[in-house]
């Protein structure tokens, strides 16, 4: 997929399997520079600088893409294990690394640990699932021993019946636990919403609409409107007040995968009371003086995307003069060429600003106030 990598090692060899290091090594595409550490990189949307050092010689080497071009650098610096959760519980090693034995105990009675936190020589999912395995087995003996030794048991969880109110599988698009979630949001919901639909002749449009029409089959509180206005990136759907007026928060494409509870999050803020957030984050997202438009550019198998797309949401709900509009970038790859989008979640501020990686609403604030003063 690359033209050509460069892999720049901080110390004197990879620290990697030899075999792997090997065919890096021998591959014509890959250069690989040792005793090196990145001192900068820059550009504007996308990166086309880069200056790395090395640490023996001292010789410093700046590279600059070609006009027009960019490039990208992928991080690999080490990993910290997060153990806070038993930290002055069980013992940990001097890197953080979970004590155990040879059955995955912990130094403490009853406790187990399995997977990437413990002390190992090969952190994959086979050996985390090895361990898990072991842990498991051994923390169901001790258990039972202790059941024997005491004479109490635990009852049996029950399975609970399902809810007749809920619609069957057979009946909706959405599993019955989903339509659980779902009743509990539109019950929360103050006013209604319109969902307006600008729909082309195509498949993803007639799936929009179908998922649309499930939502609102669900609650008197959402309705469906197909509309002819204009709109250049279909199929989208806009929430709308009752009064006519545009909430601000639109989706390009279908808000399935990780987007779908972000959409339906977005439904509820658009509709008030919304998720309750910090009041001095509310006064700041009320505070936006300019108009301004948030393009959120996602792909519906991102995990971090649905924490900026909440937090866009979330201030479009509360400013009149902000929208946030969220694109599956899978169905507009032209505005991924536009805006050299290298990775998701992209944020574009009044289709200027392009910035990269997740943002939760006090740092998202944080970047609107530097680059657009409001
Ligand atoms: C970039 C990368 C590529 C990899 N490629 C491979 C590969 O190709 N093949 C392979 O076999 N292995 C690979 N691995 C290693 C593999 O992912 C791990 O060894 C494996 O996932 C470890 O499983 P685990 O259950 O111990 O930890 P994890 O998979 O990390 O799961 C731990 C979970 O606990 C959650 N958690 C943390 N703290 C708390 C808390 N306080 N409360 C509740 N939940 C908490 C975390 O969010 C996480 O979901 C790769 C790892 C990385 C980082």
């Amino acid at each position: 997929f690359a033209r050509h990598v460069t892999i720049l090692v901080r110390g004197d060899d990879f620290s990697c399997a030899k075999a792997v290091a090997d065919k890096a090594r021998e591959h014509e595409k890959i250069t690989v520079l040792t005793n090196t550490s990145v001192e900068e990189v820059s550009g504007q949307n996308g990166l086309d600088y880069i200056r790395y050092r090395n640490s023996k010689t001292g010789e410093v080497t700046e590279f600059r893409a070609k006009e027009g071009e960019s490039f990208g650098v992928f991080v690999f610096a080490g990993y910290a294990p997060e153990t806070s959760l038993v930290e002055g519980v069980a013992e940990l090693n001097e890197q953080g690394y979970i004590v155990t034995d040879r059955s995955q105990k912990t130094n403490v009675e009853g406790l187990y640990a399995a997977g990437d936190v413990c002390i190992k020589p090969l952190r994959q999912v086979v050996t985390a699932v090895g361990d898990g395995a072991l842990a498991a087995t051994e923390l169901e003996r001790y258990a039972a021993a202790k059941q024997t030794r005491t004479g109490l048991f635990p009852k049996k969880p029950q399975v609970a019946a399902p809810q007749s109110q809920l619609a069957s599988e057979e009946d909706s698009i959405f599993d019955s636990a989903t339509l659980a979630q779902l009743d509990a949001v539109f019950a929360r919901m103050e006013s209604p919403l319109e969902l307006r639909l600008y729909l082309s002749d195509d498949e993803v449009s007639s799936e929009l609409r179908q998922y649309m029409e499930a939502l609102a089959a669900r609650t008197d509180k959402l309705s469906v409107k197909v509309t002819d206005e204009p709109e250049e990136n279909r199929p989208c759907v806009r929430l709308f007040r009752p009064d006519g007026t545009y909430t601000g928060l639109a989706f390009h494409g279908v808000p399935g995968g990780h987007e779908f509870t972000s959409f339906v999050l977005g439904l509820y803020n658009a509709a008030g009371s919304g998720q309750s957030i910090d009041e001095e984050l509310e006064r700041a997202a009320r505070a936006i003086a300019k108009p301004l438009d948030m393009k959120v550019l996602v792909s519906l198998s991102c995990t971090m995307c649905p924490e900026l797309v909440t937090a866009a949401q979330k201030i479009a709900s509360l400013n009149d003069r902000v929208t946030a509009e969220v694109y599956d970038l899978n169905h507009f790859p032209a505005l991924q060429k536009q805006y050299k989008v290298m990775s998701v979640p992209c944020l574009i501020l009044n289709n200027k600003e392009v910035s990269f990686g997740k943002k939760n609403l006090a740092q998202l604030l944080e970047l609107i106030a530097e680059k657009t003063g409001s």
